[in-house]
């Protein structure tokens, strides 16, 4: 993977980044400034001015929707870029941690947003990888107990914010409304109250900026912004998990062309545990019958490892 190479203010737990780099000047900033302008709309009513917050997490998968959201925020609304930082949280644990369900790619492709938006990065992660965590439950996640985001994502995020201390904090995230039923009723604004705690004068609130936006105007701020798109593009409709529970099955097979190796531990975890990570109509389909689904002409060898 080649991204143009831009020194990107990388820190773990650590908020005292100094930013020494000035972005690339972009030719279509006036025009990325234009648009975005125009992409915006009153911020809701109950919430404080943003002025107001002293630090704002924008929850960065490296998705087109989370690097939408900085865009927005940075030449829509004008916050000032010395209140924003970029807040990944990695789900195969720290960066030495091979990546597994993490796309290999992410890491340094996190690390060119970063430099290309001028905006520190911080990578946050559990010591449990999700695999790990799987594992230890003997099953996989689904939409019913999504334990995926909300051990990886939500409480690791939650467990950082109240590593702040008191201060007002605002946590931006990219759902949009056009994706699904499901996030087009998540609401605009709300607090975060896994992190929140009024007496202890810390104070966490979570707004959603581009959940009006459509995919085509996300993709064109980030091409107005002179940004490549995450390379997992090229094979999945959204930069999510590398082995996302809910991927299509053609999606799912094309992974598995990919990463055929990590596809057969996924494999073999199915059979180790006794639990699918799939069902239709409630019952259980393995991955392998999963991926035949979605790939006619994809010729799979069962044991990709098999000698
Ligand atoms: S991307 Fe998919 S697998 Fe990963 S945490 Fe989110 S829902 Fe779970």
């Amino acid at each position: 993977m080649a991204f143009n190479e831009v020194d990107s203010p990388v820190s773990m737990f650590n908020l005292n980044v100094k930013l020494d780099i000035v972005p690339e000047p972009n030719p279509l900033d006036i025009f990325l400034r234009d648009y975005a302008e125009r992409m915006t709309i009153p911020l809701p009513e109950e919430m404080d001015s943003i002025e107001d917050y002293d630090q704002i997490h924008c929850n960065f998968s490296g998705g087109k929707d989370s690097i939408a959201l900085v865009l927005l925020l940075l030449y829509g609304y004008k916050v000032p870029k010395e209140k924003l930082v970029l807040v990944h949280m990695r789900v195969d644990g720290p960066e030495e941690k091979k990546a597994f369900f993490d796309w290999k790619e992410t890491d340094e492709y996190l690390k060119y947003c970063s430099g290309k938006l001028g905006i520190p990065l911080i990578m946050l992660s559990s010591d449990i990888s999700l695999k790990e965590r799987i594992e230890m439950r003997g099953m996989w996640p689904s939409s019913a107990m999504q334990f995926c985001t909300s051990y990886l994502k939500r409480d690791v995020y939650s467990k950082w914010a109240r590593s702040l201390g008191s201060g007002k904090y605002l946590c931006v995230s990219g759902e949009r409304a056009e994706e699904s039923s499901r996030r087009a009723k998540k609401k605009v604004f709300e607090t975060y109250k896994h992190a929140n705690a009024p007496t202890k004068k810390r104070y966490v609130d979570w707004l959603r900026p581009v959940h009006h936006l459509l995919e085509t105007e996300v993709w064109e701020l980030m091409r107005l912004a002179g940004i490549d798109p995450h390379p997992c593009y090229e094979y999945v409709s959204r930069c999510s998990c590398k082995f996302c529970i809910f991927l299509s099955p053609a999606e799912m097979a094309k992974v598995a062309e990919l990463h055929p190796l990590d596809f057969n531990e996924l494999v073999e975890m199915e059979k180790r545990m006794g639990h699918t990570m799939r069902y239709e109509k409630k019952n259980p389909v393995s991955l392998l019958d999963f991926v035949k689904k979605g790939a006619l002409d994809f010729k799979f060898d069962e044991r990709p490892c098999a000698v």
